[in-house]
């Protein structure tokens, strides 16, 4: 029996959901060999994110690592401790495919010397996944024969863990300390009242037909009444209407909220990559013929400038 580790994503205080959904794709390979499903927590002071994990349904241990050298979870250092942890019996690591995650599973791979599994989409079984490939246009079943699988899990495909519910026990590891190979310089964190792109029941994404950052407003009033979150299309960030954080799309955000709102979109498929697993997706573009309506469920041929204060407006 080898147990499944699931690295944590955290702020020192609480999970991020990410971690809530690599939790049930491990319970899933969990199910298939008795293996248990712990979860590592590294960083300073991170006591309380310990606790939080200890509570998630499913988790049988919880590992805090709390260590001054991982106060800014800087990946260099993280991956050492994950391998020195992995190396005691574990034969999968999983990490939520998030910024976070995709920074540290490939460095973990290789030091383990084995191939990195990302995104899975599905497990089929404790050796064999499922993950998307061309921009989702097909889905590889992918079989590993390495003794450690190193995964992250795209987080739109698991449902999200109960966060209460259960009790493990939280026991101390030790560091790894510094890595020395990076070091923490600053952080600029992007401030918005607005729910998390990836992470929003409601997104309202603009694309190049925003014709300038300055547009933007009437999404956000939009993104307001509906309480979403605001993306944007590839082109939209390359252009500088708005920062890159916002981008939803192959190389860009994955999200699949219950409402998706594409305006001035085309639906190119590094776009729709990044949300065509929405529950319910509204395009509004002036070209009738433009490729988004054909996975709009409701689609509006307008121009933006008048229909979306017109919806504002309604809503
Ligand atoms: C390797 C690779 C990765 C990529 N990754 C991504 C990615 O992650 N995300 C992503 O989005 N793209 C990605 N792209 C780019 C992608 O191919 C498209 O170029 C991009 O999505 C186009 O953005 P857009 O729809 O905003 O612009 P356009 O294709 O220019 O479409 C603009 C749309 O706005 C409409 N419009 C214009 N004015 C108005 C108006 N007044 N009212 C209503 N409608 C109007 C037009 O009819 C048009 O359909 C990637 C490309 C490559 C090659």
């Amino acid at each position: 029996m080898a147990n499944i580790l699931v690295i944590a994503e955290h702020d020192g205080a609480s999970l991020k959901p990410a971690t809530l959904n690599a939790v049930t794709a491990a319970g899933k390979i969990a199910s298939g060999i008795w293996g248990e499903v712990h979860i590592l927590v590294a960083g300073k002071g991170a006591q309380a994110a310990a606790d939080a994990a200890s509570k998630v349904a499913g988790v049988a241990k919880v590992l805090l690592a709390d260590d001054a050298a991982y106060e800014h979870q800087l990946p260099e250092d993280i991956a050492s401790l994950v391998v020195s942890v992995a190396n005691g019996g574990y034969g999968h690591v999983l990490a939520g495919a998030t910024s976070v995650g995709k920074n540290l599973a490939p460095r973990v791979a290789a030091l383990l010397d084995v191939a990195a599994i990302s995104d899975i989409t599905a497990v089929v079984s404790a050796d064999t996944f499922e993950r998307p490939i061309y921009a989702g246009n097909a889905i590889a079943t992918v079989q590993s024969a390495d003794a450690v699988k190193v995964i992250t899990v795209r987080t739109t495909a698991f449902e999200t863990a109960a966060s209460e519910g259960g009790s493990a026990a939280i026991e101390q590891v030790a560091g790894a300390g510094a890595a020395g190979l990076s070091s923490f310089v600053s952080a600029e964190l992007t401030k918005s009242e607005r729910p998390e792109l990836t992470a929003a029941r409601v997104v309202v994404s603009g694309g190049r037909g925003m014709q300038s950052g300055e547009n933007f407003p009437l999404l956000e009033a939009l993104a307001d009444k509906l309480g979403a979150a605001v993306g944007a299309s590839r082109a939209a960030v390359d252009a500088g209407f708005v920062p890159n954080d916002y981008q939803v799309g192959q190389t860009g955000k994955i999200v699949a909220p219950e409402l998706y709102i594409a305006v001035g979109i085309s639906g190119a498929i590094q776009h729709l990559a990044g949300m065509k697993d929405s529950k319910v997706i509204v395009a509004i573009n002036k070209d009738e013929e433009a490729p988004i309506f054909q996975v709009a469920d409701y689609g509006l041929v307008a121009d933006l400038f008048k229909a979306v204060p017109e919806l504002a407006e309604a809503l």
